[in-house]
């Protein structure tokens, strides 16, 4: 029988104690349901057979994981640029760590389990409707090859929870080597409590960086890292289209994954200043902002880990200034690697970006669909195979110019037809959890129907495989239809 009180227990944020983390007992979830199972990554845990009545009272936070006290970790961060001192893990608990099978550190977080010491006026719960949202992203995400927060279960419940209308709870168990956020870091360093900053830093060495540790400088070199991981997930986001909706620095991992998904969206009709969160009136967290905001996230990160760096400030900021400067090269680097990739090319070019940029303007001027439109690429070769892409692009003479420098550019590089077809499928997704398709599953869930949650999780689990059955999943949104307001409210 599956038991998480029976994994291999590696209770090291736990060690961390107080002030990091507070236990906190979750609050019973009535009468839970369990909606959907991730099996594959159960087993990658070590939990074994089928999930029953046990597993599911612990996955609703119904009952402990023998051994380990719930926690919720105290963090603060910058949210739409203001500085908010004191957040924390107000709907989250962390129920158990655990070495999996491959002997890797993991935490499971259930998320809407109840008021905790950092709810402030929240409920500590998460509705339905958000919730198969992040199951169903965090998994998509990850088959996608994306660092991610990962999703083993889905539980719902009828108790009711209010929003703008009134909801249902359910509850995500949500797995990742560390939870810690920018936000943690900075937390310590405007308290002025420079000892707990280190204690933080340490921990996060010793479990995922040891080999940083016969570095010279440890914590510049785990900067450094930090900085290298963020660029490179910045450029994955962008090449898929995702938009995060809401990067505020307590939403930014210490790991590099993507975390906390809210108004989360990719993109159907590309806009470079797709604004995906409804509450983000300004377009802080736009889709063409997402590297610079990172940027500037990180810059915030360097300024709360000054401490770590020198004893004399001065020291500490060039030394901050330094790791903050990685940043523009590495995102470029692995943006260009990731854009020439999608176009199948296998060298760089003087005049890349060119053609990246009049691509991305061709589809941004008839909003054409990102995913469809980089999906088409591979169907054409040396002397067709256009009828995809005009398909979706319906300027066709700006695209057959584009075409003709686009073709001149393969020829160069003597791009080899059914090699650069097999390669771009693997890089240009079929099938991504658009919003339309994410709230028929949603609608039909609240109608007591789980087939299509069951349809979408398996299909985008692998979304560079066309898969018999699956056109619908990979059709861009009806045109004229209204976009879903997709907001903060979770
Ligand atoms: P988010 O916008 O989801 O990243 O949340 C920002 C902060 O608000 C985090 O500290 C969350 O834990 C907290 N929070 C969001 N929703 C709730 C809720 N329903 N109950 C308690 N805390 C919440
Ligand atoms: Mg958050």
């Amino acid at each position: 029988m599956p038991d998480l009180s029976r994994l291999p227990a590696d209770p090291r944020s736990a060690a961390l104690g107080e002030p990091f983390f507070t236990p906190t007992a979750a609050t019973p979830l009535p009468e839970p349901r369990l909606l959907h199972f991730n099996t594959a990554l159960a087993e990658d845990l070590g939990l074994e057979g089928a999930p029953d009545q046990g597993l599911l009272a612990q996955l609703a936070g119904n009952a402990a994981v023998a051994g380990y006290p719930a926690l919720a970790g105290v963090y603060a961060g910058h949210q739409f640029g203001q500085w908010v001192p004191r957040l924390g893990d107000g709907r989250a608990l962390l129920i158990a760590e655990i070495r999996d099978r491959r002997g890797q550190h993991q935490e499971l977080q259930l998320k809407g389990a109840g008021p905790t010491p950092y709810s402030r006026f929240g409920d500590g719960r998460a509705v339905l409707r958000s919730s198969v949202r992040e199951y169903l992203a965090s998994e998509a995400m990850h088959a996608l090859g994306v660092p991610t927060t990962r999703a083993l279960s889905l539980v719902g419940s009828p108790l009711p929870v209010q929003r703008e209308t009134r909801e249902t709870a359910a509850i995500v168990c949500r797995v990742a080597p560390s939870f810690l956020r920018f936000g943690h870091l900075e937390y310590f360093y405007y308290r002025d409590q420079p000892e707990a900053l280190r204690r933080l830093a340490d921990h996060l060495l010793q479990l995922h960086h040891p080999e940083l540790l016969e570095r010279p400088q440890p914590y510049a070199a785990w900067l450094a890292a930090v900085v290298d991981a963020t660029a490179a997930l910045m450029a994955q986001w962008q090449a898929l289209g995702f938009c995060h909706g809401v990067m505020n620095t307590d939403n930014m991992s210490l790991l590099g994954l993507t975390l906390d998904y809210g108004p989360f969206g990719f993109q159907d009709g590309f806009a470079a200043g797709h604004i995906c969160n409804h509450s983000d009136e300004g377009g802080r967290y736009a889709y063409d902002q997402q590297p610079q905001v990172a940027h500037w996230n990180l810059s915030r990160l360097l300024q709360a880990s000054l401490p770590l760096l020198h004893e004399d400030g001065e020291a500490a900021v060039e030394l901050a200034t330094g790791i903050l400067n990685r940043y523009p090269p590495a995102y470029t680097g692995a943006m260009m690697n990731r854009w020439r990739a999608k176009f199948g090319w296998q060298d760089a070019h003087h005049g890349d970006r060119e053609l990246i940029n009049r691509f991305l303007n061709l589809l941004d001027r008839e909003q054409a669909d990102f995913t469809r439109a980089f999906r088409a690429l591979a169907a054409l070769h040396a002397e067709g195979g256009e009828q995809a892409l005009r398909a979706e692009i319906h300027d066709h003479a700006g695209l057959d110019a584009w075409l003709g420098d686009y073709r001149a550019r393969l020829r160069a590089e003597q791009s080899e037809d059914a090699a650069r077809a097999a390669r771009l499928n693997a890089v240009n997704p079929l099938y991504v959890l658009r919003n339309h398709l994410a709230q028929d599953a949603i609608t039909a869930l609240e109608q007591g129907h789980s087939g299509p949650l069951e349809r979408l999780f398996a299909r985008l689990q692998r979304p560079y495989e066309a898969q018999p059955g699956g056109e619908a999943d990979a059709q861009a949104p009806v045109r004229g239809t209204p976009a879903l307001a997709i907001s903060c409210s979770s």
